[in-house]
């Protein structure tokens, strides 16, 4: 998509194309973060940019699990946080500290196509999930995809490609099918992007045996700086063997430390977010928009991602068409489902808006091509 952008920013002027496709978000940091930056930059203590313990700076540990335990009512302590490179690094250290070769780990379907990478990269097969009708965890279909194999399952809320939150119900009937020992990894760097007021449930109160990846990528829009952690509940079974386990593995996998100026800055402002306001208004301005002229794109809980059911099963053939009126998106095929598509909400209110001309036509050539598509087949088509 990338190069694909390049290309056409090149034949039709920059202002000539709407890149929809990339999830890196177009507003700039909270001042509250270019304040702490700023401070710790001016403050210059000794040594602040040595090696630190494996698992990060002691005080930023301690005070980050404070709040969590504050909001997640776990009562969390410093030594149950591990500084990482971001959610991915949080990731990639849970399951390389769990998995042992041939071990199966869930993910559902849709889903973020690097997971598929990071459980092979530990020697984990992947297990794909699908959801249900709405994007919702299907219990029934967890419990028959489980085997003696299996060691975990991702859950990702609010999710990326689909904004939908996950609903504390469902996620307790989840938790009820979940045999020991396995740990449910809730990959959650979207988690204060929620609209409408909503709020993602406590998924580390509702599961048994649950583990927090979080990074501050989306919430503070600093993807670049790859800040996170990994929280490890202190109830969970066997917890001293797997922080050991934790911490040796987020250096041998070779991030060594998360990035240590970027360590004081969070714990200096940990809840700063970026304006969410910005984009529950363009996922309105988007929505309504697509809805009116025919697509099917329901309105997302939360991240900043929307995705509509393509008005042809063949998604990446309209993924075509979309690219002739200079809009780039990507098809659902990517994420595990045929028939949808993507859009990232980090563009501009006015390249929205000079977009829809082209969404427009692309539906009008669509339905030429293809005049009455089957609406249950347009959503299972797979490839
Ligand atoms: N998980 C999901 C669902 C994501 O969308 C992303 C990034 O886009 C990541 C994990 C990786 O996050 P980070 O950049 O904090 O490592």
């Amino acid at each position: 998509m990338f190069e694909i952008g390049v290309q056409l920013r090149r034949e039709r002027g920059a202002e000539n194309v709407f890149d929809y496709s990339i999830g890196n978000p177009d507003v700039e940091p909270p001042e509250a973060v270019i304040a702490a930056l700023r401070a710790i930059v001016v403050e210059n203590r000794p040594r602040s940019h040595s090696y630190m313990p494996n698992a990060g700076y002691p005080e930023v540990r301690a005070t980050l699990a404070h709040r969590l335990a504050e909001r997640s009512g776990v009562p969390f302590t410093g030594e149950d946080l591990l500084m990482t490179s971001g959610a991915a690094g949080a990731i990639n250290t849970i399951l390389k500290a769990i998995l042992d070769p041939g071990d199966e780990v869930m993910v559902l379907s849709p889903y973020f196509p690097e997971y598929r990478f990071y459980i092979e990269n530990h020697g984990g097969r992947v297990v794909f999930v699908e959801t249900d009708q709405q994007f919702q965890p299907d219990p029934v279909r967890i419990g028959r995809a489980l085997s003696p194999r299996t060691r975990a399952l991702i859950l990702n809320s609010p999710n990326n490609p689909t904004g939908v939150v996950y609903s504390e119900s469902v996620l307790r009937a989840v938790n009820r099918v979940l045999p020991d020992p396995v740990l449910v990894i809730c990959d959650e760097p979207y988690r204060p992007l929620t609209f409408d007021g909503a709020s993602t449930p406590e998924a580390v109160r509702i599961f048994d045996r649950a583990v927090i990846a979080w990074s501050w990528s989306k919430a503070m829009a600093i993807p670049g700086e790859r800040i996170g952690y990994l929280a490890l509940p202190p109830h969970l079974p066997g917890i001293e063997q797997l922080r050991g386990a934790c911490t040796v593995a987020n250096r041998i996998l070779g991030y060594i430390n998360a990035p240590a100026i970027w360590q004081w800055v969070v714990a200096a402002a940990p809840e700063a977010t970026v304006d969410v306001a910005q984009y529950q208004e363009k996922r309105d301005l988007l929505c309504d928009a697509l809805q009116a002229m025919g697509y099917d794109a329901p309105r997302p809980q939360g991240a900043f991602y929307v995705f509509p059911r393509t008005p042809i099963p063949d998604d990446i053939a309209f993924i075509g068409l979309l690219q002739e009126e200079g809009i780039l998106a990507v098809p659902g095929a990517g994420f595990g489902r045929g028939g949808y598509m993507r859009l990232s909400l980090t563009v501009t209110r006015d390249a929205i808006e000079r977009s829809l001309p082209g969404f427009e036509r692309a539906l009008k050539r669509a339905r030429a091509i293809c005049p009455h598509p089957e609406p249950e087949l347009a959503g299972l088509a797979t490839r």
